[in-house]
């Protein structure tokens, strides 16, 4: 299960109290190496594929005028959320060559235990940008202090917001000896994965993995199991990964067109030897889809 985990934030001891304090107050601490993590219109800044910038004093004189959070603590090493507009960024030298890449060319070649920690910062930073105004009166939100919480400037309002995640299912679905795999209309060439979907309101995990089933391939399904869950950075979802069985002699696929664009039961020696043709590709390691579908490959 090495590849669940991939995005989980790495963190020690010390983070909730690191946390409990306000960013700028983190910046003295004695032996202690300060990680800063650049992120500008969305693109994380790198150079020579190292997303984290050290301590400066050149930096440290523009603080004013970025906002500042806390990402994680590890090992006498403090990682520090670091955006601010393309201008007062051109103003610190050392960040003048850097390359900006999208959240996946970013983690693209990192390890697991720098990824998550790229990752967190990147989620923590799409909802401080998304949440720049209070949704109860459209006042400015402001920091409370340490960039987890957002509070309403308006005096009578003060309304709190905290980062928000989006719970999703994705299911692995069996039949006999075969399990479903299918294409969503928007993939790239050959891409094979479980189906998945957004949770709605009302509704608990295991409805919405029987809804979007039946939705998206027209199967009605049973005995709904959990088994593992992964935050996934990109999009802010929590999956939660299930695996269910198609009811017998109801097992005829109808696809839902304007979202898939083919969906057939596969074989486990199919899934492998049609992956090596690289005439079926699965997904990415780090993601949850592979590991529900190389458990039951593995098993089967
Ligand atoms: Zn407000």
């Amino acid at each position: 299960m090495d590849y669940l985990n991939f995005y989980s934030l790495l963190r020690d001891e010390n983070f909730e109290k690191c946390r409990a304090l306000p960013t700028k107050k983190l910046l003295g601490k004695k032996n202690t190496i300060y990680n800063f993590l650049f992120i500008v219109d969305d693109k994380i800044l790198t150079k020579k594929n190292n997303p984290f910038f050290f301590n400066s004093k050149k930096l440290s004189k523009n603080f004013n005028s970025f906002s500042l959070s806390f990402i994680s603590s590890l090992r006498n090493n403090i990682y520090i959320l670091c955006y601010s507009n393309i201008g007062d960024l051109k103003k610190i030298d050392f960040l003048k060559n850097c390359d900006f890449l999208s959240i996946r060319e970013a983690l693209f070649n990192l390890q697991g235990n720098i990824a998550s920690i790229v990752s967190a910062g990147y989620s923590l930073y799409k909802w401080q940008r998304n949440n720049k105004f209070c949704g109860n009166c459209g006042s400015k939100n402001k920091f409370d202090e340490n960039g987890f919480t957002l509070i309403c400037t308006n005096m009578n309002c003060k309304k709190k917001v905290f980062p928000i995640v989006y719970p999703t299912v994705i299911v692995n679905i069996i039949n006999k000896d075969k399990i479903l795999l299918a294409r969503n209309i928007t993939w790239k060439k050959n891409l094979y994965s479980c189906l998945a979907g957004f949770c709605e309101q009302n509704e608990s995990a295991e409805e919405t993995v029987r809804r979007e089933v039946y939705e998206e391939v027209g199967l009605k399904i049973e005995k709904i199991k959990y088994k593992y869950s992964q935050y996934w950075p990109y999009t802010s979802n929590l999956m939660l990964g299930y695996e269910a069985r198609v009811i017998s002699k109801k097992s005829k696929i109808r696809i839902n067109k304007k979202e898939i664009e083919k969906a057939r039961w596969f074989s486990s020696k199919e899934i492998i030897s049609l992956s090596k043709q690289k005439k079926i590709i699965l997904p990415t390691k780090e993601a949850i889809a592979y590991s529900l579908i190389t458990d039951w490959v593995k098993k089967n």
